[in-house]
């Protein structure tokens, strides 16, 4: 780590001056710490990096008053395990989350723990997706699993309750919303750290019913790579998470008459759980509605069964699935925007905005049909990447933005650095302070690891693979038997990724040191397999 010992004595030594607004750290109370998550949020679904597909006034206030992280990602494209590396501070192959599928570990270390045994009070609202009831919380509303988009069943400190009416994204916000309540009528002055952590918008995406009137007449631009034939990449050849094969039932809300005898793979592969019925398990989801709520959903689902019927089996099917995709995840995203809307309304009326650092990421990025895919998992641009936007009004100047390296890994130690804390030795991230604060650190990162581990024989049939990433370059190895091999991207060139340049004799002198980049960051981070 030989950007460490810099970093670290350039932190200590600008932790002890004055922040902006002239205050030490020691004079300021410890800020409060309001953590917002998203799941599956891509950055091109964020108006503040760019508006070609949603306007997202709320969430770019935390970017337009604070700090928006232009190249931000994560260790591990995965929900849980980039859960755990948030939490710990480590990548996968240190936290032993490696996959959906492998055990967390709940007796280890957590940021979150940290801060309560510093006096915080700490509070996870929202989906957690590592265990049950995790250490180290003073107030937990859970959702189990994955959760449901209508009534959600929570576990609240271990109990669990009864279904709760209502949309997710809001039911959400109301917890959050009271325990802020409870944090700003707490005249002690204990400072708080919130994980508000969103379901939304995650897979199957529906839409909250006040988004369904007109939904269906929005049109997106088409990506140039939608038709993508993965020449010279074959594991994305071979991986099944294409919007053509999407469920027609659970994905693309096609119900009873018009659903379609060959309903796609939905990304199960050859391994396909025999006890999944994706048109049981969207009746089921429907059957959580209110009657109100079934209501507002007929004409909807009519629709979008008519329009199937007209569609199916000809050339425009792909673009209809892609469109249709597209208005249920953005409608998603618009729940979110929405009730983070309602969170800072919240802080501002309270007066608790200015001494609250408020974080909004997600726990990996998304393809909204770039390659023809939805989901995850690969190290290319669109799923590596991870929305931040972190504001702090007494240290961070609002409209600015950094284009640094910058992991979700850090977001633990950023936090702590901020609340006075050391984190123990063996945390991996770093400390984003320098950064929030104009000093733009001359010995920050030049690349970044990567490494995905949920094998080919599983959901979406990703293989293995590993990487590293610099400003410009990127190259991946895949490790899984039958895919072993290398991809290297000109980014700056092709940022879409669809050239692999590994064979080509211009670019062999960056191959050679990013293969020596990749074995250092494996040195370096501790990767022993
Ligand atoms: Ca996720």
């Amino acid at each position: 780590m030989r950007y460490l010992l810099p970093l670290l004595l350039l932190t200590l030594l600008c932790s002890c001056g004055p922040a902006q607004n002239g205050a030490t750290d020691k004079e300021r109370p410890k800020p409060n710490i309001l953590f917002i998550m998203s799941d599956d949020h891509a950055q091109r679904a964020i108006s503040a990096y760019t508006d070609e597909l949603i306007q997202t006034p709320n969430l770019d206030r935390i970017a337009n008053e604070g700090m928006l992280f232009r190249n931000s990602f994560v260790t591990n494209s995965i929900c849980a395990p980039s859960r755990a590396a948030i939490m710990t501070g480590k990548y996968s192959h240190l936290n032993g989350k490696i996959d959906n599928l492998s055990p967390f570990n709940p007796n280890q270390w957590t940021f979150t723990e940290e801060l309560h045994d510093a006096g915080y009070r700490t509070s996870l609202i929202g989906k957690h997706h590592l265990q049950a009831l995790p250490r180290g919380f003073d107030e937990f509303h859970g959702l189990i699993g994955q959760g449901s988009y209508y009534s959600p069943v929570f576990v609240h400190n271990g109990d669990t309750l009864d279904a709760v009416e209502g949309y997710t994204s809001t039911v959400i916000t109301d917890y959050a919303l009271a325990e802020l309540k409870h944090s700003a009528a707490d005249t002690s002055g204990q400072p708080f750290c919130m994980l508000y952590w969103h379901k939304a918008p995650h897979r199957n995406w529906m839409p909250d019913t006040s988004d369904l009137p007109g939904l269906l007449d929005k049109k997106y631009p088409i990506p140039a790579n939608l038709r993508d034939e993965y020449k010279g990449r074959r594991a994305a050849e071979h991986a099944d998470m294409r919007i053509a094969d999407m469920f027609t039932s659970h994905d693309l809300k096609v119900t009873g008459d018009y659903q379609n005898p060959d309903p796609g793979t939905g990304g199960a592969g050859f391994i396909t759980n025999p006890n999944f019925d994706q048109v049981k398990n969207f009746a089921y989801q429907m059957s959580r509605l209110t009657p109100a709520q079934q209501k507002a959903w007929e004409p909807f689902l009519k629709r979008v069964g008519e329009e199937w019927l007209d569609v199916k089996g000809t050339d425009r099917e792909l673009e209809w699935r892609y469109q249709r995709y597209m208005q249920d995840y953005l409608a998603s995203v618009k729940s979110v925007d929405d009730n983070v809307g309602r969170v800072l309304d919240y802080l501002d009326e309270s007066g608790l905005d200015e001494n609250t650092i408020v974080i909004y990421t997600s726990d990996q990025g998304f393809y909204l049909g770039e390659h023809g895919w939805y989901d995850k998992r690969f190290m290319y641009e669109e799923s590596h990447r991870t929305p931040l936007m972190i504001r702090f009004p007494a240290a961070v100047a609002a409209g600015s933005s950094t284009g640094e390296l910058v992991l979700n890994i850090d977001l633990g130690s950023t936090l702590l650095d901020y609340a006075g804390v050391t984190p123990p030795a063996d945390v991996q991230g770093q400390s984003l302070r320098p950064i929030l604060e104009g000093r733009n650190p001359e010995d920050w990162r030049e690349d970044i690891y990567y490494r995905y581990y949920q094998q080919m024989n599983s959901y979406h049939r990703v293989a293995r693979h590993e990487g590293v990433r610099g400003d410009r370059y990127k190259l991946i190895h895949f490790t899984e038997p039958g895919f072993e091999g290398y991809e290297l991207y000109d980014l700056e060139e092709d940022p879409s990724e669809m050239h692999n340049r590994i064979d080509d004799p211009e670019l062999e002198a960056v191959k050679t040191k990013l293969m020596e980049r990749l074995g250092e960051q494996r040195v370096a981070l501790k990767v022993v397999d």
